[in-house]
């Protein structure tokens, strides 16, 4: 098995993890009922999608 010949160091460590940061989720409005719901996604409130209801709405 291959084996590092040298510890990674702190400085390498950190340029690695420097593409692992975390975005925030987008969202859009749900045109139906104006929840915010994720894009290409039934809204979770009203399970609308493309203008009209695919899912059974949530009685919430
Ligand atoms: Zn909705």
């Amino acid at each position: 098995m291959a084996v590092p010949k040298r510890k990674t160091s702190p400085s390498r460590r950190n340029m690695r993890r420097s593409h692992h940061a975390l975005s925030a989720s987008s969202y859009n409005e749900c045109p139906n009922c104006g929840e915010p719901k994720r894009p290409h996604h039934v809204c979770g409130k009203c399970g609308h999608y493309d203008g009209r209801e695919v899912a059974a709405e949530t009685k919430a």
